[in-house]
């Protein structure tokens, strides 16, 4: 089979401009999601999420973890062992000379936060995530689906 073109590949993408992502966003998960940044820690109410559900991207919608991958790390972000299969996407992120693997969102390549090896079994991984780039969908329903104020 051939290799599609990437702009095929990639027709699921979301690509806004950064005015519109800034119109889109709050100042702060503009700042996360845009601009890489990192809220303070214990600052989420999603640490005390515990109700079943998912927890989707808070700039695109597209869906990330699922609750029952929850754990709580003690660091004062929301932490999952495993994302969906194909939501997030990696890259190596020497930043203040740490060397870290930042994650985003598949989709709209949105900043999440960042992967650990010392997670939990199954997967051995900690997906150290900003409650502020994510949207929580409980899972018994009554949620506003990509609604923003
Ligand atoms: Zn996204």
């Amino acid at each position: 089979m051939p290799l599609k073109p990437p702009s095929e590949m990639d027709s699921k993408r979301v690509e806004k401009s950064d005015e519109e992502w800034q119109r889109a966003l709050t100042p702060e998960q503009y700042r996360i999601l845009r601009a890489h940044g990192t809220e303070r820690a214990g600052t989420s109410s999603l640490n005390a999420e515990h109700r079943a559900g998912m927890f989707r991207c808070a700039a695109c919608g597209q869906p990330l973890f699922q609750s029952d991958t929850k754990f709580d790390s003690g660091t004062g972000w929301p932490s999952f062992y495993q994302p969906l299969e194909g939501a997030i996407g990696t890259s190596n992120d020497g930043a203040h000379n740490m060397q870290r693997t930042e994650v985003h969102c598949s989709r709209c390549r949105g900043h999440l936060g960042h992967v650990f090896p010392d997670g939990p079994k199954p997967s051995g991984e900690r997906y150290c995530m900003n409650g502020a780039a994510l949207d929580f969908a409980p899972a018994s329903g009554g949620s506003n689906a990509g609604k923003k104020e």
